[in-house]
């Protein structure tokens, strides 16, 4: 198998370039030969370490990246696949990891990716059985089981980051989510989409704080008109493109090859800030057709790279009322980002809804408490069918139905979501902290409804409890408890808060303090 992308990373002066591919919907033609010519070339040029190809980008179907990987990989090029956690359950997803395993293609970027798309006959089911912090878990373990079966190398796997967040909920819930995906065993970071060089040093100065040793690279993309718009809306999750910056690329494009050359010299740019900032690399993206355009970044990089400094004003793209965890004025290494510090804004029914649940919860699922004995010699007295039945039919799923839109999941993760049900309220299910694709703190597949990690971190700051973010990480659902009684389930050990297995182990141990 190639090294080829893990040995630069760790190589300690090799600025490490990698370029993001993505397939057409079909197996032959213009796509597949386009992306095949610039792989071609990116292995000729010798400077882009791996390519790597997105998984049914936008949620809609598009050439396998494992089979379109593979034919890169065949060319010498090194390969980083895109795996994410919307097609498959966590059967269909270790098989997927053993494949790759088997063709030698163990870099992996484990996200949860875009929510479902259109496919065959309308929109498909999303999975989301695992989320990408259970997934880099499931990766770790399948390593130490590959190297169990004689196979000296293990999976390389990454997470993504959005340090380009508007409000102070998501920025945090962001840095919170990547604490727990190293913890888990990220072994390189790829930022997100954005314009705003304040925020790129942002993510570096948290890393330092935080002391995640783990090389990130920025994103840089070749923006054009058309892109930019899409952006703009909204529409590509995670990416921002602010009203200055639109207007900007929009007055550059009205002559194309104007607009060609300093969308070429801006992408050059933002690669020598990152360079400057700390960033281990680039991750370039929006090349199409031809790869010549990459050559020419790089070598405009090479010529202006020392020059970083004079260019952080071009990427001065901040959001309205956009929340910052360091002040501008002060560059000291040594201050913490600067979360929690004004008064919390928690609406008074959020605090009154999140108090009461608090204590009713340490009240009785606290296996701690001094009733708790008593409550599981209840359970086990009401463990049998009319028990149960009446259990849930009368008590239990009215209330939370009622309070938390209950779907009877059996293995409550309530508690892990500042009392926010992630089955009913999060679309991707998540348990373990918020998707890249929130915008100004609202989901993104229900815009109408503010993102549950959002709503966490108020509750949570409203009550100086934000480290709950952070800290361990949470197991996957046990599915196999669906439909009944999360109550039994706790009192009698059967949920994911009582198993003791090497994934509950995993997520027990390893936390950072933000
Ligand atoms: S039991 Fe499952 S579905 Fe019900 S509130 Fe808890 S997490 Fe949500």
């Amino acid at each position: 198998m190639l090294r080829v992308f893990q040995n630069d990373l760790f190589e300690e002066k090799h600025f490490v370039v990698t370029l993001e591919l993505v397939p057409g919907r079909e197996h032959l033609g213009r796509a597949v030969d386009a992306v095949m010519g610039i792989s071609r070339d990116a292995f000729a040029d010798g400077r882009v370490s791996a390519v790597s190809i997105t998984d049914n980008p936008g949620g809609n179907p598009s050439l396998s990246p494992d089979v379109i990987g593979h034919d890169i990989f065949d060319l010498g090029m090194d390969v980083i696949v895109h795996f994410t956690c919307r097609d498959m359950n966590r059967v269909g997803m270790e098989s997927r990891a053993l494949q790759l395993a088997r063709m030698g293609m163990k870099n992996i970027l484990a996200l949860n990716g875009d929510y479902s798309g259109q496919g065959f006959g309308g929109q498909g089911a999303p999975v989301f059985d695992l989320d990408s912090v259970q997934l880099q878990i499931m990766l770790g373990l399948l390593s130490e089981r590959l190297q169990a079966a004689g196979d000296p190398d293990s999976f390389f796997a990454g997470c993504a980051v959005s340090p380009f967040k508007r409000t102070e909920a998501e920025c945090f819930a962001q840095y919170a989510k990547l604490c727990r995906k190293v913890a888990a065993g990220a072994q390189f970071i790829i930022t997100q989409l954005g314009y705003d060089a304040r925020k790129f040093h942002e993510l570096i100065r948290i890393m330092r704080h935080l002391c995640i040793p783990v090389p990130v690279l920025g994103s840089v993309y070749l923006l054009n008109p058309r892109v930019a718009a899409i952006m703009h809306s909204g529409k590509v999750p995670g990416a921002v493109v602010t009203d200055a910056l639109l207007a900007r690329i929009q007055k550059e494009w009205r002559d194309k090859k104007d607009g060609r050359r300093l969308a070429i010299e801006r992408a050059a740019r933002l690669a020598a800030v990152l360079k400057g900032l700390g960033y281990k690399g680039i991750h370039i993206g929006g090349i199409h057709g031809r790869y010549d355009t990459v050559g020419r970044i790089l070598d405009r990089l090479a010529r202006i790279e020392d020059q970083w400094e004079s260019f952080l004003d071009d990427f001065d793209f901040p959001q309205p009322e956009g929340f910052y965890a360091f002040s501008e004025e002060v560059d000291d290494s040594s201050a913490g980002p600067g979360f929690c510090v004004g008064p919390p804004r928690v609406h008074q029914q959020e605090r009154l809804l999140y108090g009461a649940l608090s204590r009713a919860h340490d009240l009785f699922f606290s296996h701690d408490h001094p009733l708790a004995p008593w409550f599981r010699r209840l359970a086990a007295h009401l463990d049998g069918h009319l028990g149960r039945k009446l259990l849930t039919d009368l008590v239990e799923d009215p209330a939370k139905q009622f309070i938390l839109d209950c779907r009877k999941c059996g293995d409550c993760a309530i508690q892990h979501v500042a009392f926010i049900c992630p089955e009913s309220q999060c679309p991707k299910h998540i348990r373990n902290g918020a998707c890249g694709g929130s915008l100004n703190g609202r989901c993104e597949v229900h815009p109408e409804r503010y993102c549950i990690w959002f709503r966490a971190y108020k509750r949570l700051s409203g009550v100086g409890r934000i480290q709950e973010m952070v800290r361990g990480c949470v197991p996957p659902r046990m599915w196999e408890l669906n439909q009944t009684s999360s109550w039994l389930n706790f009192h009698l050990g059967r949920d994911h808060q009582s198993v003791s297995n090497e994934i509950a182990m995993r997520c027990r141990a390893g936390s950072c303090r933000l």
